[in-house]
């Protein structure tokens, strides 16, 4: 199937999750957040098509990467697409990030009638979830634009029903500015 992108894959990001990254910049999001960094990504007219099996192959020839980030645009205006290539990333021993506008909780919603949706949350091992808050960005937080912004641990979080936020000493700074209780949980 195709998806749509807003560019070419971008590796070696050290700003887009833990390590090494590649990032899959996805075209298409209506969340409008005001001050987004990124608004050439939200036509969903916009961008070019291509074919998933030739992104696939495109990160089977990645070398020295920690993982994959899907940013854009959102990722999950097309859940479908995206599920096949985080599949493929983890088959390629790589683990995946995602961004996205929506929350974890808005996402579970539309499980119920979209399984694709829920396909491509299985496929996630980190997800940083709502949308941009300008009155709450803050240069001293890691991997997020603003402090509403979660850093989840996809695999618990759909285990234990609720929000489990991702724990790193990478990211252990976060802990200091963010609105998050000792053992991980949300609050
Ligand atoms: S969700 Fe992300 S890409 Fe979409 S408008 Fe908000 S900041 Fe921009």
């Amino acid at each position: 199937m195709t998806i749509k992108l807003a560019s070419e894959l971008q590796p070696d990001s050290v700003v887009d999750g833990t390590g090494i990254r590649t990032v899959i910049w996805t075209q298409g999001c209506s969340h409008d957040c005001p001050g987004c960094h990124n608004p050439g990504t939200h036509d969903f007219n916009g961008g070019f098509e291509v074919d998933t099996d030739e992104v696939i192959e495109e990160i089977k020839g990645l070398e020295g990467q920690t993982g994959i980030t899907f940013s854009g645009g959102d990722p999950f205006f097309q859940p479908e697409a995206c599920a096949i290539l985080a599949e493929a990333i983890h088959k390629c021993k790589m683990n995946v990030w995602c961004y996205t506008g929506f929350t974890f909780e808005e996402l579970l919603k539309l499980c119920d009638t979209n399984k694709a949706v829920m396909d491509f949350l299985k496929e996630i091992d980190v997800l940083v979830d709502g949308r941009f808050v300008m009155a709450l960005k803050s240069l001293n937080i890691k991997f997020r634009g603003s402090s509403n912004q979660r850093i989840i641990d996809v695999p618990k979080s759909l285990k234990a029903k609720k929000v489990i936020i991702f724990m790193s000493d990478d990211i252990d700074v976060d802990y200091n500015f963010g609105r998050y209780e000792k053992k991980g949980i949300y609050i």
